[in-house]
């Protein structure tokens, strides 16, 4: 049944008074490439398909926040009901590993089809007000991952920002007493540069010229 909210259709004013559009309102807009007017169109839109739009939405994200969460191995998300995906599901068999910042940069370097291996996702960097806790990068579980699957190296997929390379000379740290090749994007990426928005010829170029960080290669 859709039920048209009277009066709403067009007026986004009218929905300023009520407590639960407007807590929805600030909520919507602080999602990626959402202001306002864009929240307030969105929150019509579910008001007026309550049935169809509104109820699944309400009942999916309550399932998705209850169930999804981050693998405590690997960084990447997964369902509690189901073994990690990027991880523990991996039937393939590789000798390298990816580190990068989120998940999208893992979409983006996935789709330039530059690397076969396995991701390791830290979640932000260390700089990140969200991410206060070296524990939150996952290093031990890096390292275990590093031994367990007969890894020989590990490629330091981090943005040409300044809490991007902070982050990478940090894990190098980390990585300095196993036996093991720890190599770095090339320098040719553009200062400033986040992994998820570099074109395919930007990113496959940084994969070939990586530099290895190991002292006794320099
Ligand atoms: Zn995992």
């Amino acid at each position: 049944m859709v039920w048209v909210f009277p009066g709403l259709s067009g007026r986004f004013n009218s929905m300023q008074n009520i407590l639960e559009i407007n807590n929805l309102i600030k909520l919507i807009s602080k999602l990626p490439g959402l202001g306002p007017k864009s929240a307030k169109r969105i929150i019509l839109k579910l008001i007026n398909n309550r049935q169809e739009l509104m109820k699944p939405l309400a009942q999916t994200l309550s399932e998705a926040y209850k169930n999804v969460a981050r693998c405590k191995n690997c960084g990447s998300l997964k369902s509690n009901n189901a073994n990690c995906d990027n991880c523990q599901n991996n039937s393939k068999k590789y000798n390298k590993i990816c580190v990068v910042e989120n998940i999208a940069d893992q979409w983006t370097i996935e789709s330039s089809s530059i690397f076969k291996g396995y991701f390791h996702i830290l979640g932000g960097t260390l700089s990140n007000s969200n991410l206060e806790r070296k524990e939150d990068l996952l290093l031990d579980s890096l390292i275990e991952r590093v031994k367990k699957n007969s890894i020989d190296e590990v490629i330091l997929a981090t943005s040409a920002t300044v809490e991007g390379q902070t982050t990478a000379f940090y894990i190098q740290d980390s990585l300095k007493n196993i036996n093991i090749k720890v190599t770095k994007l090339a320098q040719g990426l553009p200062v400033g540069s986040e992994i998820d928005s570099l074109d395919d010829g930007t990113l496959i170029s940084a994969f070939k010229n990586r530099k290895s960080l190991n002292s006794d290669s320099d």
